[in-house]
C-alpha cells in the first residue's frame, strides 16, 4: 500500500489465518512488519524503527524479499538473513529455528562508525540497533516498564522511596524509546521535563498519551515545574531545544533537578545526536554537505551536555547515563571524568539481572487487545506476590495506548517465564486466546549482552568486554530451538562497543511449541544467572543454587 508521500506503509496482519507455512514463519512475517508500522517506527519509510537508524530491514528489496521467503519457508528449513537482507535457506529440522539473524557485526579492528558506513554506502550493511533488526521491537512500551523501574529504584536510593511525588527529574529525547521517558517519570509520580530537539517527536508523543504538555521556552517549562511539585502532582513536559543549550541554562541559573539523565541518540554522533547552536532543519543539512564537521560539533555538544550533567551532579542531583554511550563521546571532547556519572545497569539495575530478570515481552498476533488482557489476569493471577508486577501491569492498562499489535513488557525472571509462556500456550491450544502469542525480549536483558558502558559496566571480576557470553546466548537458544535467533553488534551504544543476541519464541498451542518453551525460555534467562555467578554475584549464586541451575564450576 502507499502512503500520501508515494512511499508505502505496512502492516501486519491479524487474525488466526495463516499467510505462510507454519505459526513460527507467520509470526516472523508479522513481527517483520509490525516493526514497519507506521504506528510503532520512527521512519518507516527508511525502514527506521528507532534508535537512530536502527532498521528492520537493508532496503525495499531486501523487505520484499524477505516477505516472499518467509512465506515459502518450510517447517524443516531456515532462512538465513545477514544485515537485514536474506542470503540463503536451507534444510535443517522441525525443531530448529525457522530464521537465524545476524546484523551488524564487524571485525573488532574494523568496528567503527566511519567503516560501517562506507559499507552502508556500499549496500553491504545495515544497523539493526537490538530489536529493530530482530523484529521484536513492541513500540515505546517495550521499555516503559524498565524506564519506570530505574526511575523507582534512583529514587530508593536517592532518597529511601520509590514515589517521587513531588521530585523533579530533567533528561533529553523524545524518541523511539526515548519517549517512554515522560511516562514512566510520571508514573513513579516525579515531574518530568524532557528536552527534545525536533518538536514533531513531541507533538507525536503527545499523540500517543506518553506526554502531557509541549512549551517552547525553559522559563515557561520551570514555571510549570514549580506549579506541579509543590502541588506534588505528576506531569511531563516536553521542551523545544537542545540539551547541549538547556542543561548549562539549569547549572547558570542554580536549578538542581532531583534527578538528571538523558536519552538523546548520542550512541551515534551523525545519525542520532543534534549538535547545538543550529536549527535542526540547518544540521540535517549540515549531516549531508559536511559529515566530518557535524560530528566533530556533535561530540563537541555532547562534552558541553555531559560537562552540565557533572554540574548538577556536583550540586546533588541524583544523576545517570541511560544507555546511549554519552560519556565515552564527552570523554573524547575532552571531559575526563565523563565516567564518574554512573551507568543504570550498575546503579539500579544488575540484582534484577543476578535473579535472570529482564525486559520479557509478549504480543497478540491476532491483534485482539483481549488477549494480552487475559494474559495480564493470567499473570496478576500467576504472581500475586510481585507486588511492582501486579502495580505495573494494573497502570499499563490505564495508562498505555496499543502501537501495532497489541503487547504486553513484563520483567519475568528465571522460572518464571517459561511457566508463563507454557500456560499461555495451553490458552492458545484450548482457543481461550483467538490466535498464538510471541515471547521475546529486548538485547539489554542478563545474560544476552556484552556492553562495557551499560549492561555489562563495572562487572565485578573486570570481564565487562568479554562477548563470549552473548555468543553462546545465542548458541544455546539455536540449540533450543528458538524460533528466530539474532546476534548483533553496536546496538544501544554504537559501533565497537557492544554485541548482542536476541531470540524469539512462538507458542501457538503445538506439542513442539510445549517442548522449545521448556528449554529455551530456561536457557535464555538461565545465561543471565550463569553470567552472574561466574562474575562473582553472591544475589545470582542463590538463585541458581535455590532454582537448580547447574553451574559446573563455581567461582571461589
Ligand atoms: P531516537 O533516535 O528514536 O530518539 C532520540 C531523540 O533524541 C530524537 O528524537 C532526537 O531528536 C533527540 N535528540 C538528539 N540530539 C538531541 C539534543 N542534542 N538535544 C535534544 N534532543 C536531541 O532513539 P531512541 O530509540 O529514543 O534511543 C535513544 C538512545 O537511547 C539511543 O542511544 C539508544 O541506544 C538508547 N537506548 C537506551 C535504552 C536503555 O534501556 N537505557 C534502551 C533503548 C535505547
Amino acid at each position: 500500500m502507499e502512503n500520501q508521500t508515494g512511499q508505502r506503509t505496512v502492516r501486519a496482519p491479524r487474525g488466526n489465518q495463516l499467510h505462510c507455512k507454519g505459526w513460527a514463519q507467520e509470526a516472523a512475517m508479522r513481527m517483520l512488519l509490525n516493526n514497519l508500522d507506521p504506528e510503532v517506527a520512527e521512519d518507516p519509510d527508511h525502514l527506521i524503527v528507532y534508535g537512530g537508524i536502527g532498521k528492520a530491514a537493508r532496503d525495499w528489496r531486501s523487505f520484499d524479499q524477505l516477505i516472499a521467503s518467509l512465506k515459502e519457508l518450510d517447517n524443516d528449513e531456515t532462512l538465513l538473513v545477514q544485515s537485514g537482507k536474506p542470503v540463503g535457506l536451507f534444510r535443517t529440522h522441525e525443531a530448529a529455528p525457522r530464521v537465524l539473524i545476524a546484523n551488524s557485526n564487524l571485525v573488532p579492528s574494523w568496528a567503527t562508525w566511519n567503516h560501517f558506513y562506507e559499507l552502508e554506502d556500499k549496500g553491504l550493511m545495515m544497523y539493526g540497533q537490538m530489536t529493530a533488526g530482530s523484529w521484536i521491537y513492541i513500540g515505546a512500551q517495550g521499555i516503559l516498564q524498565g524506564t519506570y523501574l530505574s526511575f523507582v529504584e534512583a529514587g530508593k536510593k536517592a532518597f529511601g522511596t520509590p514515589d517521587l511525588t513531588g521530585r523533579f527529574i530533567v533528561t533529553g529525547g523524545m524518541g523511539g524509546m526515548s519517549g517512554a521517558q515522560p511516562l514512566a517519570g510520571k508514573m513513579a509520580n516525579a515531574v518530568i521535563l524532557v528536552v527534545e530537539v525536533d518538536r514533531s517527536r513531541i507533538e507525536r508523543k503527545m499523540k500517543e498519551g506518553y506526554c502531557d504538555v509541549l512549551v517552547e521556552s525553559l522559563d515557561e517549562a520551570l514555571k510549570l515545574v514549580e506549579k506541579f511539585t509543590t502541588k506534588g502532582e505528576p506531569a511531563s513536559i516536553g521542551l523545544v531545544g537542545n540539551c547541549a543549550d538547556v542543561l548549562p541554562a539549569l547549572v547558570e541559573k542554580g536549578v538542581i533537578p532531583d534527578f538528571v539523565t538523558d536519552q538523546t541518540s548520542a550512541h551515534d554522533p551523525l545519525n542520532g545526536y543534534v549538535p547545538n547552536g543550529l536549527t535542526l532543519a540547518e544540521a540535517n543539512e549540515l549531516r549531508v554537505t559536511d559529515p566530518k564537521t557535524y560530528e566533530k560539533r556533535s561530540i563537541e555538544a555532547m562534552g558541553i551536555h555531559v560537562q552540565a550533567m557533572l554540574d548538577l551532579q556536583a550540586a546533588g542531583a541524583e544523576t545517570f547515563d541511560y544507555g546511549n554511550n554519552i560519556r565515552a563521546y564527552a570523554k573524547q571532547a575532552g571531559v575526563s571524568n565523563a565516567f564518574d556519572i554512573p551507568g543504570f545497569v550498575p546503579a539500579y539495575i544488575r540484582p534484577l539481572f543476578c535473579e535472570g530478570k529482564g525486559p520479557f515481552r509478549w504480543a497478540a498476533l491476532s491483534g485482539n487487545p483481549q488477549d494480552i488482557y487475559k494474559l495480564d489476569r493470567l499473570a496478576k493471577e500467576m504472581f500475586p506476590e510481585d507486588e511492582g508486577l501486579v502495580n505495573w501491569i494494573t497502570m499499563a492498562q490505564k495508562l498505555v495506548k496499543w502501537q501495532g499489535l497489541p503487547a504486553r513488557i513484563c520483567w519475568l525472571g528465571y522460572g518464571d517465564r517459561d511457566r508463563f509462556a507454557l500456560r499461555a500456550n495451553e490458552m492458545v491450544a484450548n482457543g481461550e486466546l483467538e490466535a498464538p502469542i510471541v515471547f521475546g525480549r529486548d538485547h539489554l536483558d542478563c545474560g544476552s549482552v556484552a556492553s562495557p558502558n551499560r549492561e555489562t559496566e563495572g562487572m565485578k571480576d573486570g570481564s565487562d568486554a568479554v562477548a563470549d557470553w552473548p555468543i553462546l546466548n545465542a548458541l544455546i537458544n539455536t540449540a533450543g530451538g528458538a524460533s528466530w535467533v539474532s546476534v548483533h553488534h553496536g546496538g544501544g551504544v554504537g559501533m565497537g562497543y557492544s554485541v548482542h543476541a536476541g531470540q524469539v519464541l512462538v507458542a501457538d498451542g503445538s506439542q513442539l511449541a510445549k517442548e522449545r518453551i521448556k528449554r529455551v525460555l530456561l536457557s535464555d534467562p538461565g545465561m543471565g544467572i550463569v553470567r552472574h555467578v561466574d562474575a562473582g554475584y553472591d544475589r545470582a549464586m542463590d538463585v541458581a543454587n535455590e532454582k537448580g541451575v547447574h553451574i559446573p564450576l563455581k567461582k571461589g
